[in-house]
């Protein structure tokens, strides 16, 4: 089925999802001429769940190389969606551990993708944190790393995708993806509407594995609940402190303004929707901020959030089309480095719908073969 403009059959692909993976796969399909694009949210605005809710940190130092090369073709990208303002301000980023053999993994990970990064002695460490009571920290540090500017990367994306064509409809959810004979057909709205497609993106987050599950083609994609929280200090952070995380007990902390932006690591199954945060997430996080330096473990918080990050098995992305059923792709599983990763991902995507498929790492196919 093809939605038909004068003589011209034209393929229609419809994203489901609003976030950055499904404005990123607008983007990129409509750069590479894909078809006439929709894109459907059922918010009324975009970014409104884990996009619009997340650290914002850019995360180019990753174990897993898949993800590492997303984080250094996503900078390349940020880089033509906003030349002239960079939406990434690169404070740096500063992995910790107590032995240095927790970060060598990584480090070699970085040496393989060429990310240019630094391995870090303690003492390096101690004057890196100059504003900080810190000692006993081995690093890495990567100097590309630092914080994204969401709002502006969301708005951009939206705009970039606008001017090339997309349609893109908020506010109303999408029940269930409708097939026929093992093709996708296209979608039917929560209001009953039925709007014809030739292909479906599942890029709807923490929604994802329950808008598969409804078409009959379920994937293994959990969503995981983790809190963040904004703090007020005695003594801010100095403006030169990149954005730290701490592999031994699992926790984060940036600068947000004067304040501080931390997250304990949490990470509690959860169902898809909007979840509820838990004041209990505090204790642990003021315990291992304390680890790291005691006047910010004691520091005021100010206010707490939760949002849901979204896995498949082995962590990695799901990019491509679903062997089950022509016309079924998804842009999902984006974990807690979507907003790092998503636009590079959105383009192996488009690429994928035009006959190029991802590396078989990220792929679909991965999740249905059993062990
Ligand atoms: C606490 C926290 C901190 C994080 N920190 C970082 C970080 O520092 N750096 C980083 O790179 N990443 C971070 N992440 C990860 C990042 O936020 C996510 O990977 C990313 O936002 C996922 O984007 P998405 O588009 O897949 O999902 P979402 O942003 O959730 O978008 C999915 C959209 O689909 C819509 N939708 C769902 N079902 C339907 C339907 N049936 N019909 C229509 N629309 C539908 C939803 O309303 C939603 O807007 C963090 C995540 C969390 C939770």
């Amino acid at each position: 089925m093809r939605a038909s403009y004068g003589d011209e059959l034209v393929r229609r692909i419809i994203i489901l999802g609003g976030g950055i993976a499904g404005l990123s796969a607008a983007w990129q399909l409509a750069r590479s001429n894909s078809g006439e694009i929709v894109l459907i949210e059922r918010e009324s605005l975009l970014c409104t769940h884990a996009s619009g809710r997340n650290a914002a940190i850019f995360r180019p130092l990753e174990a897993e190389a898949s993800l590492a090369m997303l984080a250094r073709r996503s900078l390349a990208l940020f880089g033509e969606l906003s030349p002239e303002r960079p939406l990434v301000e690169p404070r740096g980023l500063l992995l910790l551990a107590r032995a240095p053999e927790t970060l060598a993994p990584i480090a070699q990970t970085a040496g393989a993708q060429g990310t240019p990064h630094e391995i870090e002695t303690p003492e390096r460490v101690t004057m890196r944190l100059s504003g900080l009571n810190v000692s006993g920290w081995h690093g890495l540090y990567a100097a590309s790393g630092g914080v994204i500017d969401i709002h502006a990367l969301s708005e951009i994306l939206g705009r970039a995708s606008r001017a090339l064509g997309v349609g893109i409809r908020c506010g109303g959810r999408a029940r269930g993806v409708k097939t026929n004979d093992a093709r996708v057909v296209g979608i039917e709205m929560a209001d009953g509407e039925l709007v014809a497609a030739d292909d479906v993106v599942v890029a709807a987050g923490a929604w994802s594995g329950e808008v598969g599950e409804s078409a009959g083609f379920a994937l293994p994609l959990t969503p995981v609940r983790r809190h963040l929280a904004l703090l007020e200090c005695q003594r801010a952070l100095p403006a030169s402190a990149p954005a730290v995380w701490s592999l031994d007990d699992e926790v984060y902390f940036r600068r947000e303004g004067q304040r501080v932006l931390t997250s304990p690591c949490d990470e509690t199954l959860w169902r898809a929707g909007a979840p509820q945060a838990e004041v209990q997430c505090l204790e642990p996080l003021a315990r291992k901020l304390g680890g790291i330096d005691a006047a910010l473990g004691r520091a005021e918080v100010v206010r707490y959030w939760a949002c849901l990050r979204t896995y498949a098995p082995d962590r990695r992305p799901v990019i491509g089309s679903d062997p089950r059923v022509e016309g079924l792709h998804w842009l999902a599983g984006l974990g807690g480095f979507g907003m790092t990763s998503g636009v590079a991902a959105g383009e192996l995507l488009a690429q994928s719908l035009s006959g190029r498929p991802p590396p078989s790492e990220l792929a679909v196919q991965r999740l249905l073969t059993r062990p």
